[in-house]
Order: structure tokens, then C-alpha cells, then sequence
């Protein structure tokens, strides 16, 4: 008791996909419409408790922007999991999303835990009409996901649905030889 297992997390993709509103949403319980965009990197930490297992969860925010791109192995090198967002109105960001998972795969620590998350769900929902918003279709993400070896959620930071699965999903993933214990 009072050992929690940490977990660093980097979370990675296109801007305005909705980053730093899901992280708002796990760590704060809120929503934010139209935040001021993150510019280099945030750090948020969040304690965690799974079945018998407590983590603190070390949160890397980093900002969508072409120009910090060549920050992101400084996040991401000794990460434990990674978070890849895309915006699901918004094809482009998926395209993004599977180069930045390619990038992990090649230079993160082969361990890692990678979750895609396609964000905005709210925005397909409700009206019949709604669904037409819908660019990227959740059976080839899906699909895409499992052959990749990766996670996957459609989640709303707005409406919080499924936000909390993610990180109850990364946090039970994570090999426990992978977990830095702290007192
Ligand atoms: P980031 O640049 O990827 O960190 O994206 P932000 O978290 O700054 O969000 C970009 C914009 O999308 C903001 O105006 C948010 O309010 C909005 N947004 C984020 N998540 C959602 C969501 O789940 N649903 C809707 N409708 N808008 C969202």
C-alpha cells in the first residue's frame, strides 16, 4: 500500500484533434469549448487505481504543429504509452495519426503501449444527419488498429464517453516489468 507503479504517457497528433481536451477530461473531469492550443509540451500527472494495481500516470501533452515535430522523440523515447489521436470528421488527421505510429515503431522502446483514438464522437452522434460528419469509418480504423498491434477507442472529451476506458486500457496493457515503482 502507498506504492503506485508510474506510467509515462506522451500524447501524439495532428493539432486541434482534441489532445489536450481529453487530458483535461481524465485529469480534471472537464470540458473546455475553443481552448488556447498547446504550444511545445504540457505535464499533467493523474493517479489511477486498477483491480489491486495504483498508477500514476506522468502526461505529456505535446503540441500538434509541424515545427515541434523534432521535439516529440524527447517525449516519446523513454515512454511507457502512447496516446494517438485523430479527429473522426477529419480523414487527414488518421493519415497523421498512422505516421506518428510508424515513427513510434521504429524509434519508441519496443514495449510501448500504443493506443489510436479517434476523438470527436459527439459530433456523429444525436441527429440522424450527423453521421455525415463522419469522415473516417470506425471498421478500418478498427481493422487498421488491430493489424498495427494497437488499441483502440472512439471517445468525446465533450461528452467524456469512453475517455476513461482509454487509460483503464493502457494502464492494464503495460507489462509490469515496464512499471518504475516509487515509493
Ligand atoms: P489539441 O490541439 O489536439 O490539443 O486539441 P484541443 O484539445 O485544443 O481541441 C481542439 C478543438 O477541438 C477545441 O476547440 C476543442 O474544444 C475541440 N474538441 C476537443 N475535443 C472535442 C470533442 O470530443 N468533441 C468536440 N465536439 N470538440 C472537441
Amino acid at each position: 500500500p502507498g506504492k503506485a507503479s508510474q506510467v509515462k504517457l506522451v500524447l501524439l497528433g495532428e493539432s486541434a484533434v482534441g489532445k489536450s481536451s481529453l487530458v483535461l477530461r481524465f485529469v480534471n473531469r472537464e470540458y473546455v469549448d475553443n481552448r488556447e492550443p498547446t504550444i511545445g509540451a504540457a505535464f499533467l500527472t493523474q493517479k489511477c487505481h486498477l483491480n489491486d494495481r495504483s498508477i500514476k500516470f506522468e502526461i505529456w501533452d505535446t503540441a500538434g504543429q509541424e515545427r515541434f515535430h523534432s521535439l516529440a522523440p524527447m517525449y516519446y523515447r523513454n515512454a511507457q504509452a502512447a496516446v494517438v489521436v485523430y479527429d473522426i470528421t477529419k480523414s487527414a488527421t488518421l493519415e497523421k495519426a498512422k505516421s506518428w505510429v510508424k515513427e513510434l515503431q521504429r524509434q519508441a522502446h519496443p514495449e510501448i503501449v500504443i493506443a489510436l483514438i479517434g476523438n470527436k464522437l459527439d459530433l456523429v452522434q444525436g441527429e440522424p444527419e450527423s453521421e455525415c460528419l463522419r469522415q473516417v469509418n470506425k471498421e478500418d480504423a478498427q481493422a487498421y488498429a488491430h493489424e498495427a498491434g494497437l488499441l483502440f477507442f472512439e471517445t468525446s472529451a465533450k461528452s467524456s464517453e469512453n475517455v476513461d476506458l482509454v487509460f483503464a486500457g493502457i494502464a492494464k496493457d503495460i507489462p509490469l516489468e515496464h512499471i518504475v515503482m516509487q515509493g
